[in-house]
């Protein structure tokens, strides 16, 4: 089990308190924002993992390709290739999990279950990335464990069909236990870690 700590709206102080607590992965939701803590930061460079989790449009792929180690939130093609041009050579690959809307709910970003196969092969033959596997937010209820575990049986499926994925994104401060009774192999833990966001 990977623990992502999830600093969004906190200061790079607090990753930094973080870091020297231990923690070495760290989720941010917000392009600008990341940025500017992985500059605040640039002396750990090296020692710690940026995690893109939050939604990325078009126009802000070059700087996370060139910035961050992972993406979350992959859930089109042309998201994917604009991050595989510009990833730079020096660097390695880029890890990339694909985001599915698991609830449904139409105000959630991600890829539809039935399209994920398809997307995840396509990504996966993609140069300067590597796919980890998938990522979602489940809707909090009664059908979250329903929802973690049809995110379980979908990471199955790609690993039956022989992709080499390693990394079911499941799981935030509320929701921990559904997700690792489930199969999460990274919970992304933000309020847990710093506190209630402002
Ligand atoms: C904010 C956020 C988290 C962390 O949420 P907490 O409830 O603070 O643990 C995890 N994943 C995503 C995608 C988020 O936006």
């Amino acid at each position: 089990m990977q623990l992502l700590a999830v600093s969004k709206t906190f200061p790079a102080a607090a990753v930094r308190e973080a870091f020297d607590a231990g923690a070495r992965a760290f989720g941010e939701n917000y392009v600008q924002e990341g940025l500017a803590k992985v500059e605040a930061l640039v002396d750990l460079r090296g020692r710690i993992e940026w995690h893109l989790i939050g939604p990325l449009q078009s126009n802000k792929t070059r700087p996370v390709a060139e910035q961050f180690d992972w993406v979350h939130s992959v859930d089109r093609l042309k998201i994917a290739e604009r991050l595989a041009e510009q990833r730079p050579h020096s660097l390695p690959p880029l890890n990339i999990c694909l985001q599915v809307n698991i609830s449904g709910e139409a105000s959630k970003s991600g890829l539809a279950p039935a399209d994920v196969a398809a997307l995840a092969h396509q990504v996966a033959a993609l140069p300067r990335l590597r796919l980890r596997g998938l990522m979602a937010v489940p809707e909090p209820g009664p059908g979250a464990l329903a929802q973690h575990q049809a995110m379980a049986a979908l990471f199955e499926t790609l690993k039956a069909e022989g992709l080499a994925v390693d990394t079911l994104s499941l799981g935030m401060s509320a929701d921990l236990e559904d997700a690792i009774l489930a199969g999460s192999t990274m919970v992304r833990v933000g309020s847990a870690i710093f506190g209630a966001r402002g």
